[in-house]
């Protein structure tokens, strides 16, 4: 069993990002930018948005944090994602989800210019990616196709079985992993699949996005399957300093037994999410010249 470390391969994007970054520096080109808009004080949005920040300075870039009250009018929002979408000055930037109950994630996800939209989930990103054009892929379907790469994992004419049908992560994930140069077969199920574990024993490649802790077992697969697992639930633990720790939606210890190549939860997907954004937010950049 190989087990497919996210938190190195993370680590060595941001590095060949790094270079790049320097390379603009010093030919005295301006470094990408990148902000991220935060409404409320959800604990998990805070530490994700802490660590884009974070890794926005490992990597040279400039970065923006803007926080809104979770009492921000949607209006007051947009007039934001107004002001950001005509400064110059930016490459990109990200509303962090998911947003208060009175906000519209739908008005908010349609009001960013798809130019900037370096998380992927605007419309004509999306209807690109589906058309194979180049665009912004969303980070981490980006970055689970990245890890498969990197790890030379063998995808042409496999099954690929992926749980959960997610606009973030499980649609465009069922899509990249159909397209020319990954040319899995792929089945793409959810709440309503009748037969999951018929196709799950089946499948050659399974990636698990239904938020379920520990979904997947190890009776549910078979010998030599490749693993990715995207879940990540808090679960409270007072044994940790934070109060909680971090599950996944595969039960890791039944099915590492049997697969070829697994990613762990924490150091799996999670790192690569952010390092895809960085990506993205340099591809703007380089586009933007
Ligand atoms: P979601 O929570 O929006 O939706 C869950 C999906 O799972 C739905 O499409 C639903 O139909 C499906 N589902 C629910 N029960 C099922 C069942 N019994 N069998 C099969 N499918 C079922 O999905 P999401 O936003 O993609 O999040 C999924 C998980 O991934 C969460 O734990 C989330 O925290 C995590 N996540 C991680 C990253 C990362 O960077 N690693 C990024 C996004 C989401």
């Amino acid at each position: 069993m190989i087990l497919i470390d996210g938190k190195k391969t993370s680590g060595d994007i941001k590095d060949e990002i790094a270079v790049e970054v320097t390379k603009l520096k010093n030919e005295g080109k301006r470094v990408p930018h990148l902000a991220a808009i935060l409404v409320g004080d959800d604990g998990a949005s805070q530490t994700y948005v802490n660590a884009k920040v974070k890794a926005c300075e490992k990597v040279g870039f400039e970065s923006t944090l803007v926080r809104f009250s979770a009492d921000t009018s949607e209006e007051e929002l947009m007039a934001k994602i107004d002001e950001m979408n005509n400064d110059d000055n930016l490459d990109g930037f990200i509303v962090q989800l998911p947003l208060p109950k009175h906000i519209n994630e739908h008005n908010v996800t349609l009001a960013i210019n798809p130019d900037k939209d370096v998380d992927g989930f605007h419309p004509t990103n999306l209807g690109k990616m589906l058309l194979g054009q180049e665009t912004f892929l969303p980070a981490t379907p980006y970055g689970i196709i990245e890890l498969l790469q990197r790890y030379k994992v063998e995808t042409s004419g496999k099954h690929a079985v992926v749980i959960g049908r997610s606009h973030i992560v499980g649609s465009p994930m069922s899509v990249l992993l159909s397209q020319k140069g990954i040319d899995c077969t792929v089945t793409l199920t959810h709440s309503r699949t009748k037969n999951l574990e018929e196709l799950t024993k089946a499948a050659d490649i399974i990636v698990v996005a239904n938020g379920i802790p520990e979904f997947l077992t190890g009776d549910m697969v078979k010998d030599g399957v490749v693993i990715v697992d995207v879940g990540i639930t808090r679960v409270e633990d007072k044994t940790k300093k934070s109060g909680f720790r971090l599950l996944g939606d595969v039960n890791f210890e039944e099915v590492s037994k049997k697969a070829s190549f697994i990613t762990p939860v924490p150091g799996g997907v999670g790192p690569m999410t952010i390092a895809m954004l960085m990506k993205n937010t340099l591809i703007s950049r380089n586009r933007r010249g």
